[in-house]
């Protein structure tokens, strides 16, 4: 790494990609004839807006680079996706078309997809040089539930599983995943499923299957096929989880998972929905817990991979306290003391709730 480069970390970003906004429904479902007023959906361009203004004038903003993100080339696509899947996404994309009941895609967000997928590789890229420590893919739409044949969850290029795939032609040999969006990563276990050099680690809340689109469960019994046996591990969390069982979790569940497969690099599959304040989560986590996840992340990075984090972003949904929780993994993250003070966050942590929680999920768990 460039000496000038230490403690530092690279944001990738690109202001067009808040530059749309798919089309108003009840929710994130269809329009409502009941309805006077529709709602917008909730995947929409203030949450990137505000994470990228809350980095720059934040206590953080100091300690960040930034660089405008290019869009990724067919053959970056193609690490992940399927030729089939990408010209029927490309001619989708043309017209405007529901590829699932909420993932919606149109000329203006097929933009944003390319810049961010990317992003996404370019963030690798910085990382597995030597150029960064630790570089991150600020981007939106979100990706983990995208398949390689499937679009799914507002998401329709899988970043993580690019990120991936670019690190592995450099010649990085192992690589975890953690994911700790509140939504099951679906999309990046089905990609890596059958693969013992990638671990995928996904914490959500625990939703399962949602349709035709998003058939895995999230479930602790998807552990991986064939070679890629045992190393998909998800960890499915009650409603209501908090910020002490979430890490409680991560320190039980993720650290030793982590440890074990010993990786040479770290994906983190960041999305804040887990926030008290989402209107697709209800994981009641707030900055205080997101900056502890972040520090948490950092220090198995330090121990286990010299420090080396891939971060892409995944959801958030409420488009104020979800850029202060980004905030607040970036500085967990970067090892600085959490200086951002929380402005609404009145949860009461359930601790012995979250504790119990954890508890039953590790005696249930094949894997762990
Ligand atoms: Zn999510």
């Amino acid at each position: 790494m460039s000496d000038q480069n230490q403690g530092r970390m690279k944001i990738i970003y690109h202001e067009a990609m808040t530059a749309y906004c798919p089309p108003p429904g009840m929710f994130d479902a269809a329009p409502s004839d009941l309805l006077d007023i529709q709602m917008t959906q909730p995947e929409r361009p203030e949450k990137l807006a505000n994470t990228a203004s809350v980095l720059k004038r934040g206590p953080v903003g100091k300690h960040l680079d930034w660089e405008t993100a290019r869009s990724a080339t067919d053959d970056e696509i193609l690490t992940f996706h399927s030729q089939a899947y990408f010209d029927r996404l490309k001619e989708a994309s043309r017209t405007g078309v529901y590829m699932s009941a909420s993932t919606y895609i149109y000329p203006d967000s097929m933009k944003a997809v390319l810049l961010a997928a990317g992003a996404a590789v370019d963030a690798a890229k910085a990382v597995v040089s030597g150029e960064y420590k630790m570089a991150y893919a600020l981007v939106r739409p979100p990706a983990h539930h995208a398949q390689p044949e499937q679009a799914d969850g507002y998401c329709f290029v899988n970043n993580v599983g690019l990120a991936v795939h670019e690190a592995l032609k450099s010649g990085i040999k192992r690589i975890a995943v953690v994911d700790w969006d509140v939504h099951h990563g679906n999309g990046t276990q089905d990609g890596f499923y059958d693969r013992d050099d990638v671990l995928t680690i996904s914490m959500h809340m625990n939703h399962g299957a949602w349709g035709p689109t998003h058939p895995q469960t999230g479930e602790v019994d998807e552990t991986g096929s064939g070679s890629g046996e045992g190393y998909n591990l998800n960890l499915p969390l009650p409603m209501g989880t908090g910020n002490h069982g979430y890490l409680t979790a991560f320190d039980r569940c993720v650290a030793p998972a982590l440890r074990k497969f010993h990786p040479d690099l770290i994906v983190s599959a960041n999305g804040q929905d887990a926030n008290a304040f989402d209107p697709n989560g209800r994981q009641s986590v707030s900055m205080a817990g997101f900056y502890q996840l972040g520090r948490q992340l950092r220090s198995l990075a330090d121990e286990l991979c010299e420090g080396k984090i891939v971060i892409t972003q995944e959801g958030g949904y409420n488009p104020t306290y979800a850029p202060y929780c980004a905030h607040s993994v970036v500085e967990g993250l970067l090892g600085l003391e959490q200086k951002l003070e929380d402005p609404i966050a009145f949860y009461p942590d359930d601790v012995e709730g979250g504790e119990a929680a954890v508890n039953a999920l590790i005696m249930r768990h094949p894997l762990l």
